[in-house]
């Protein structure tokens, strides 16, 4: 990410340069008189932001909605996991040409770039084209957009024109000189392409396209495939087929219409079936934020699939590890509940999940983010997320996959002092920062996600913080904020550990740990749930913050703790592994020796010399 905002940030420079004498264009001056409350200003900090930084210079506005920052975020994410993956190893070897189809980028990555294939349903005259002007801009290739009609398209290069941006138009009716010109326009730079449906239709021009490697796919008014497509424009129905051969990473329909059917179809036509659908809307009241500290996520994981409501979505990091935690939550609630769905499922195994998961009231449903079905299930009532999200926007949108039926829904974070480590590594600026906040707020979760799109003010409907918040002052007492360490599994292997100083050895205290965790549980589960390898990753993260040491026994190995939790580590903590005796002896034996050779041979040598010359005098 950070890579590609270097490149944004110098392709930016370089437009900047050419004057953009632009007027104020912004889509802001079309909203509604209603929406203009709910825009927010623009920060100061420019520097960190570059979405803003273009908005701002390149188009003259000053101000986001948050709606216009979630598409954004998605389109920019998405080519910055496709140009990593381009980059890698394995997609160089086949030639640099990777598609979303493509299996040859590394399996997670290409989770992730899924996420590059939205519908995007904005209210009319919501901001619109700035969610894919902005991104023009800043993608490396030019960006293709459709209109239905030739009056949008012509009064869009207008605009664009009158704001000093290159763009070319492909239409009906144009001389062969014209294209020509518009290639050279393209080569020499343009960013932007306005194009009709019709117009590819043509083979040798679609293969003109391709080799301009256009970076983004936008379609205006998607819902004319639905309305239109099997009537007067057949054209719409092809879309799918022109994105395919473009082989382009990015596409982003918008519509306006939100009806399922509408919806259905247009996913269908244009992704078959699989893609993300992200709603004009960044504050949803009925979703419930809260944070779960668990060092051991999974097992916390499978405690929630248990305590709360269902049908259920788990999000996990990685494929294998949506695989994994299904695995596990089969055996704590059945493998007739649970199913997992990722990138790397065949389109016939993704339809019969789908299928599967749509109907159901007590499912649950381990995805990677690359989960988003066409058409929501709207009763979806809890959202857990075992890894967290890479940026507050994918985290909306994630927990948004709950309560579409506008009843309550709960999206429950996990997080460990792993999380903590891994997340503290990214520079304070960054967007990914946003989710270390978010996990480690002591006040309003759901503000610190408004914050992130840039500071919409919300009056909250629900967060674990305020709740607690609330509930203390109802009972006069003092609310002190939750932190990492009040997991309940970290404090119970710390306690052991602490109130058996010195006393146990590591193996020991897993072994103790495990059957102590397993006693509470099997009340939940009727099983045993614990083994070895989750009391070890809690014991890592312990060491790893210095609250639990290697004693240095050497005849125990034995471990102790510090007297609080999360006190400071040791200034020098104690981490003096004891060598066994075994592995003293040879430099034990290496001493002996020296010291043998250095005294007692040379003493023994002179006496014997001394008595051997004595008698030869005598
Ligand atoms: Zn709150």
């Amino acid at each position: 990410m950070e890579n590609l905002f270097i490149k944004l940030k110098a392709l930016f420079a370089r437009n900047s340069a050419a004057s953009f004498g632009l007027a104020d264009s912004s889509d802001a001056d079309e909203l509604p008189e209603a929406l203009r409350g709910k825009v927010f200003a623009a920060e100061s900090s420019e520097v960190d932001d570059p979405v803003l930084s273009v908005a701002k210079n390149v188009f003259g506005v000053s101000h986001l909605y948050p709606w216009q920052r979630l598409v954004v975020g998605n389109i920019l994410d998405a080519s910055a996991d496709f140009l990593q993956a381009q980059n890698s190893p394995q997609a160089q070897d086949g030639g640099g040409s990777l598609s979303l189809a493509s299996n040859s980028a590394s399996a997670d990555s290409s989770d992730v770039f899924c996420m590059g294939r939205q519908i995007v349903l904005l209210p009319t005259g919501a901001g619109k084209s700035m969610c894919f002007l902005l991104p023009a801009v800043m993608l490396p290739g030019p960006t293709l957009i459709f209109y239905p009609l030739l009056a949008l398209m012509a009064d869009q290069k207008r605009r664009l024109e009158q704001n000093g941006i290159e763009c070319v138009v492909f239409r009906g009716g144009q001389s062969e000189d014209e294209r020509e010109e518009n290639f050279r326009r393209l080569s020499a730079g343009a960013k932007i392409i306005l194009a009709n449906p019709e117009v590819l239709q043509c083979e040798r021009l679609l293969e003109r396209f391709k080799a301009a490697k256009i970076s983004h796919i936008a379609i205006d008014e998607a819902h004319c495939v639905a309305e239109w497509g099997d009537t007067f424009r057949p054209a719409y129905l092809t879309l799918g087929k022109i994105i395919e051969t473009l082989a382009v990473p990015l596409v982003t329909a918008f519509t306006a219409t939100a009806s399922p059917t509408v919806l259905e179809r247009v996913s269908q036509v244009l992704f078959g079936g699989s893609c993300h659908v992200v709603r004009g809307e960044s504050d949803r009241p009925n979703i419930h934020y809260s944070v779960q500290y668990a060092w051991a996520k999974k097992k916390a994981a499978c405690r929630l699939a248990v305590t709360e409501q269902k049908p259920m979505l788990v999000f996990c990091g990685t494929r294998a590890k949506a695989e994994d935690m299904a695995r596990e939550l089969c055996e704590c609630v059945g493998s007739d509940k649970v199913r997992f769905y990722h990138a790397g499922l065949s389109r016939q195994e993704k339809d019969a999940v789908e299928k599967w998961f749509f109907p159901k009231t007590d499912a649950i449903l381990c995805c990677t983010c690359a989960f988003g079905m066409g058409v929501d299930k709207p009763d979806v009532r809890t959202v857990v997320h075992l890894e967290p999200s890479a940026t507050a926007e994918s985290y909306i949108q994630e927990a948004g996959r709950g309560g579409r039926d506008k009843k309550v829904s709960k999206a429950i974070l996990l997080w460990s002092r792993e999380d903590l480590f891994n997340w503290q590594k990214y520079p304070a600026s960054s967007r990914e920062r946003v989710i270390l906040r978010f996990a480690q707020s002591k006040s309003c979760r759901r503000q610190v996600l408004l914050d992130a799109l840039g500071g919409e003010k919300a009056i909250c409907s629900g967060c674990d913080i305020c709740d607690s918040q609330a509930a203390a002052r109802q009972e006069s007492q003092d609310w002190k904020a939750p932190n990492v360490f009040d997991a309940a599994d970290a404090r119970l292997v710390h306690k052991l550990v602490r109130k058996n100083q010195n006393y146990y050895s590591r193996e020991k205290v897993v072994k103790l740990a495990m059957e102590k965790l397993n006693a509470i549980d099997r009340k939940v589960f009727g099983l045993n749930v614990w083994d070895s390898s989750d009391i070890d990753l809690i014991l890592e993260q312990l060491e790893k913050s210095g609250s639990v040491y290697n004693a240095g026994f050497l005849w125990e190995n034995a471990m102790a703790a510090l007297k609080d939790i999360s006190s400071p580590p040791r200034r020098h903590p104690l981490c003096l592994h004891p060598r066994p005796l075994s592995s003293l002896l040879p430099s034990l034996r290496a001493r002996a020796w020296a010291l043998f050779s250095s005294w007692v041979l040379p003493a023994f040598s002179h006496s014997a010399r001394q008595k051997r010359q004595n008698s030869s005098t005598e």
